[in-house]
């Protein structure tokens, strides 16, 4: 389940943010941006907002209009989950929704965040993260794209590409049924991308993982790797 805390107060996708840190690392979560509305990139969002009830600073919850919709109608619509917007009171709520515009800079955390359609089963975006004179790029969930690398081919200085790989190439069909990547289709991905930038592979389904890897490891791509949980990264 995806999730990539940012600088401490900013997380992309909340699959696990609740297993994963203490009360008192959630607690200082400001802002989940998300790239799209699946279960596992937004499962611990409804336990988060529960152990964040009460705070002074709402939770702000940051996607495109249309993640944001699904959420509030399938998710937090007092069937499934609370809705927290009016919670304790509307004007002191545990979650605020703030919609943002595909292809357009936003702030957020002292980053500048870009929103990059993908080609995913429902409206899914990866991202953009820049820090004067530097990058990182996340996919999000898709199959083989173009907008993504058309922003990998402009900004200054990406230093690191989080890539979804989700089946391994014996379960293609799956994969395409579900709008996802197999390592078989990563070459051509990366021949979009900008040369020797290191790629870090991420979403595999836990079944397909010791296929996946053997996959990986017959591309002999030297910028591929397998992201573990738990890493840390300074850029
Ligand atoms: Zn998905
Ligand atoms: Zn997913």
């Amino acid at each position: 389940m995806t999730c990539f805390l940012i600088d401490g107060q900013t997380a992309l996708d909340a699959g696990s943010l609740t297993e994963a840190l203490p009360l008192s690392a959630q607690r200082r979560i400001r802002r989940v941006v998300l790239t799209h509305a699946h279960l596992d990139h937004v499962a611990s969002l409804p336990f988060l907002l529960e152990n964040l009830y009460g705070r002074r600073e709402p939770l702000e919850v940051i996607a495109p209009a249309p993640v944001l919709a699904t959420l509030r109608r399938e998710l937090f619509n007092g069937k499934l989950w609370p809705d927290f917007t009016r919670l304790p009171s509307r004007a002191a709520p545990t979650l605020a929704y703030r919609a943002i515009v595909p292809g357009r800079a936003f702030r957020a955390g002292g980053l500048s965040w870009t929103a990059l359609p993908v080609d995913h089963i429902v409206p899914a975006y990866g991202y953009g993260v820049a820090k004067t004179g530097r990058a990182v790029l996340f996919s999000g969930d898709t199959e083989p794209t173009e907008r993504l690398w058309a922003y990998a081919r402009r900004v200054t200085n990406l230093k690191a590409i989080f890539l979804e790989v989700s089946f391994s190439d014996s379960q293609a069909a799956v994969a395409q049924a579900s709008c996802h990547l197999t390592p078989r289709q990563l070459p051509a991905e990366l021949a979009k991308a900008p040369e020797r930038v290191p790629v870090y592979l991420y979403h595999m389904k836990p079944p397909s993982l010791p296929r996946i890897r053997r996959e990986v490891e017959a591309l002999r791509e030297p910028r591929l790797r397998l992201l573990e949980s738990e890493r840390s990264f300074r850029f």
